[in-house]
């Protein structure tokens, strides 16, 4: 069950970036219809010197700078007070984390306040998130220069599954990853675009045809490009021969193509 509205916290040394991403867009609609809310903590004015200075070296040497645990302490407890009501969990974002998938971001709209904390230059103070930190995510194993774009990929993941953000044109009912396969291909005007012309399904009316066309796309699709995610996967008898009977009379899969579908639907 996703809750009806979520409110974000972040924690950021840099703060447009995130107030720009989320005040733009499908999630900029959100926050103004008050389906999401998202308060940016600027760690620096916790800084505890006067130069503002919230980064010191490694002790032990090293390259670049580590954000001191003071600040980071300091900003986190702040953005607990905002929502004393609803404990928040504190999502520190962090290649060792668990990798975010569709399934966290299900896991993360049950929740009705999160707290992520950015870190930048090279991390932070490992007192700070052992006394903070609740949860870690990495958006991929990769290294990027700062939390604040795996922060807003995951608010964005999260805040399209809340209740009225995306509108019924927006649906997220038939996307990739929520069905255990990737989508189909999607097609809109013209027709025909230099010559390649739009599946003739897609322009019969025929609501079922084009479900199964669909059905029958995803499969293959994702045998293409994501076989690891068919492990497993079963389709519910009805379906499953309707979709044999459908490709056999059908001209518009190869037979090269109709037996790859049988072949995914026999393992
Ligand atoms: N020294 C750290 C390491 O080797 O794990 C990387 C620090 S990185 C340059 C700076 C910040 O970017 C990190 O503190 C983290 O918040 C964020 N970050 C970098 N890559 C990330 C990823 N794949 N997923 C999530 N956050 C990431």
């Amino acid at each position: 069950m996703y809750s009806s509205k979520i409110s974000f916290t972040v924690l950021t040394l840099f703060p447009d970036m995130i107030k720009n991403c989320m005040s733009t867009s499908i999630l900029g609609r959100a926050v103004e219809n008050g389906l999401i809310s998202c308060e940016v903590v600027d760690i620096r004015d916790f800084s505890e010197n006067k130069h503002n200075r919230v980064d010191d070296y490694p002790y032990g040497g090293g390259a670049g700078m580590v954000m001191e645990p003071g600040p980071v302490v300091s900003a986190c407890e702040h953005a607990k007070g905002l929502h004393p009501d609803k404990k928040a969990k504190v999502i520190y974002l962090s290649p060792i984390g668990r990798t975010f998938t569709q399934e966290i971001a299900k896991e993360l709209a049950a929740e009705e306040s999160l707290i992520f904390l950015c870190g930048h230059y090279e991390g932070i103070d490992e007192r700070a998130l052992e006394a903070e930190v609740d949860e870690y995510i990495s958006l991929g194993d990769f290294v990027l220069t700062g939390g604040e774009l795996p922060a807003l990929a995951v608010m964005d993941a999260v805040s399209r599954l809340i209740p009225g953000v995306l509108n019924n044109d927006e649906s997220a009912g038939e996307e990739s990853f929520e069905n255990g396969l990737l989508e189909y291909p999607q097609f809109t005007r013209p027709e025909d675009f230099k010559g390649v012309k739009v599946p003739e399904v897609l322009l019969s009316g025929h609501h079922a045809n084009i479900e199964l066309w669909r059905l029958a796309m995803s499969l293959l699709r994702t045998y293409e490009h994501r076989p690891d995610m068919l492990e497993g996967f079963k389709l519910e008898k009805l379906r499953r021969r309707a979709l044999l009977k459908y490709i056999k009379d059908s001209n518009l899969f190869s037979e090269d193509e109709k037996d790859l579908i049988r072949k995914i639907l026999d393992a």
